[in-house]
């Protein structure tokens, strides 16, 4: 059957469509010949018989791959017009071009053999209804999918074996460049080198990423950058963490090539994704592969230490943050004596100072449950500070330094142990290799199993060789001289720099976390009780009595409480404040004492106040006088004034109470009650 033959008017009726796409926008550029071959075929279908109205040019793909439709409007375009009976015949350079992905490829097939269109390629003129068609066409996608699958193995291939030597060139981090032999080094420029350095000094000192980028904010430094692509520009910005973990991450700036920190995979919407791989995953590492500004060991501390910090914000496993600004000393040491979780710090400010708590509440954050336990940690951070003063003395020192060296002499007896027991599994090896080599070699069955016993012998002998090399290697850390007299200078600077008061809290506790596993409380009566585990694993448990409460704090002496007690009975409260003040007494606040201040004590401690005493001794009020005396209660000044009645104040208003008058007394002031009487009564009635 030739071409002509295969097109029929039903397919001239319909549109014929040429898909035009080159895979990447470079060829899109530089390979004009083959994008000028696709136009050509416009001018087969020409020939075939279609109008030059009739041929519909797709051509959005351009600079798309064929790997999937996704993302290939055009390719999907195509489909849909002949799902839709729209095309009479498909044009594609080669069909590779259509679909480098045999799902999409037999699905388009598929379509076209439904809705009877035509294919067409530089090869020829194919019918997907056809068996023979289909056949060769279902071929040709394979083939054009092997061939993008081997041409990615060769470029994959190539990409990996240069890696594998460490000499595949890779976009580099600011700080590191190619030199003109193509080998990385530092960047020529000293102000990039002298962030970088300063960048990782600051992390060394300060312990946290997010510490380091305040320390460049605060000092106002900068940190490079690449300039635009292509120009080799430095451009400098401001630190941000994100920016700062990339650089504490990167193992470039320790001086090692890796290969294969990050996975990268496509979606099924095409969308494309990427995961780092950990350390142990990566495809290939070479360390000391170019210069770099830190060490690999320095790296992987910062590493460890990155992770301490993540896992102290982000749950997990217990482990310390960084140390803080607060004065809470023990932050990230504590751990609750009940329940095992690690407690976290609650400042307040008591007597203008912060004071730390000691807090449990992750079941009450997790699950809303009562706070576990809760201890006032001002007292409790004194003992350990001064515990651990007291640990690190020259006798302490000298003691631990002692048993170091009894260790190492018995290390001397073990290794000695061990080197016999590495000449004995020498010997029986040696014999069993000796046996071997008498036996007859055609006598199979004692061959094979002597064989057997000396292959056996030689595993048994390597791995006593290789446990005595480790166990020496470990033994071997001895101390020098020098480091001895370090360790021992220890013992005079440690107390100094803890009392220092311009050491900051921050300092002292990475001394505490220096000397510090972790420190387990537990709330008992009437104390705290605190296990401390100390780095070599020692223990020591400490026992701090319950700070006072603020109450308790300001409580006044009682001999104070006993005192006004007494003098209430005789004196005012003004007078009162004025006889301790004489005497030169204080509140609990330090304070002079005046009327308020009795006054309050008197409430507080409940204690009787001066009318009570006054009253229980039978003295009158005013009004009690003026009824005695059968008068208004305003006359009754004007006996006391005549100096007929006692009285006495009782605080600072005038408020009195009055003697029960005597008989006499009584009987004087009826007398003249009576005279004033008669003389108003003589007065009225002479007016
Ligand atoms: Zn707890």
């Amino acid at each position: 059957m030739n071409a002509e033959s295969k097109v029929t008017p039903v397919h001239l009726k319909r549109a014929a469509y040429l898909y035009i796409r080159q895979s990447t926008l470079r060829q899109v550029l530089e390979n004009t010949e083959s994008t000028q071959r696709q136009y050509a075929l416009r001018r087969r279908a020409v020939a075939l018989g279609w109008p030059e109205d009739r041929i519909v040019v797709i051509d959005h793909d351009q600079g798309q791959s064929g790997g999937s439709a996704i993302q290939r409007e055009g390719f999907q375009r195509l489909v849909a017009d002949v799902g839709l009976g729209k095309a009479g015949l498909v044009m594609g350079l080669e069909v590779s071009r259509l679909a480098r992905n045999c799902a999409d490829w037999h699905r388009l097939l598929e379509i076209c053999a439904l809705t009877h269109t035509l294919i067409l390629d530089e090869d020829g003129l194919y019918d997907p209804a056809h068996y023979n068609d289909r056949l060769l066409l279902g071929l040709k996608g394979t083939m054009s999918e092997a061939e993008l699958h081997i041409l990615k193995a060769r470029l994959v291939g190539g990409v990996l074996s240069k890696a594998q030597r460490a000499e595949l060139r890779m976009p580099l981090p600011v700080g590191l460049v190619y030199d003109a032999d193509e080998r990385v080094v530092l960047d020529p420029d000293q102000q990039v080198q002298q962030s970088l350095r300063v960048f990782f000094a600051t992390f060394e000192r300060t312990g946290s990423a997010w510490a380091t980028v305040q320390a460049f904010r605060r000092e106002g430094l900068k940190f490079p950058k690449r300039g635009p692509a292509g120009t080799g520009e430095i451009a400098w910005q401001e630190l941000s963490h994100s920016i700062a973990l990339n650089t504490l991450h990167n193992p470039r700036y320790a001086g090692a090539f890796c290969f294969g920190r990050t996975r990268t995979w496509k979606d099924v919407e095409g969308k494309c994704h990427h995961q780092q791989v950990p350390r142990d995953q990566w495809r290939f590492l070479k360390r000391q592969a170019h210069p770099g500004y830190i060490s690999w060991d320095q790296f992987l501390g910062n590493e460890q230490r990155l992770l301490q910090n993540q896992q102290a914000h982000g749950g997990g496993e217990r482990k310390a943050g960084p140390p803080r600004e607060g004065p809470a000393l023990l932050q990230g040491l504590v751990l609750c004596g009940k329940c095992g979780s690690t407690m976290t710090i609650c400042y307040h400010r008591r007597g203008g100072r912060l004071t730390p708590d000691y807090v449990c509440q992750k079941r009450y954050i997790e699950r809303a449950e009562d706070i576990c336990q809760r201890i006032p940690g001002g007292g409790l951070d004194e003992a350990v500070g001064q515990l651990l003063v007291q640990s690190v003395t020259p006798l302490a020192l000298e003691a631990a330094l002692k048993v170091q060296s009894e260790i190492q002499a018995r290390l001397a007896q073990a290794d000695h142990l061990r080197q016999q027991q590495l000449q004995r599994a020498q010997y029986e090896a040696d014999r069993a290799r000796l046996r071997y080599m008498r036996v007859d070699p055609n006598n199979r069955l004692v061959a094979d199993t002597l064989e057997a016993q000396w292959n056996e012998k030689l595993r048994m002998l390597t791995q006593v060789r290789e446990d005595c090399e480790k166990q020496r290697r470990l033994d071997s850390a001895q101390l020098s001289q020098e480091q001895r007299a370090r360790i021992l200078s220890l013992a005079s600077e440690f107390p100094r720099l803890w009392q220092d008061p311009k050491t900051q809290d921050r300092d002292r506790k990475r001394m505490a976390r220096l000397l510090l596993e972790d420190v387990t409380l537990r709330r008992e009566e009437q104390e705290i009780s605190a296990q401390l585990r100390f780095k070599g694993g020692a223990t020591h448990q400490l026992r701090v009595p319950f700070p006072k409460s603020a109450w308790a704090l300001r409580k006044t002496k009682p001999e104070i409480v006993a005192e006004i007690d007494q003098l209430l009975t005789d004196h005012t409260e003004t007078e009162i404040a004025q006889i301790l003040n004489d005497r030169g007494w204080h509140s609990s606040t330090g304070s002079t004492f005046s009327f308020h201040i009795v006054g309050r004590l008197r409430r507080t401690y409940q204690l009787k106040s001066r009318r009570q005493r006054l009253r229980e001794r039978g003295w009158l009020t005013v009004h009690e006088v003026a009824h005695l005396l059968e008068c208004s209660w305003t006359r009754i000044n004007y006996w006391r004034n005549a100096g007929l009645l006692v009285s006495l104040r009782l605080g600072e208003k005038n408020d009195c109470l009055y003697q029960l008058p005597s008989a006499t007394v009584l009987a004087e002031i009826r007398r003249r009650q009576r005279r004033q009487c008669w003389k108003t009564d003589n007065i009225s009635t002479c007016i």
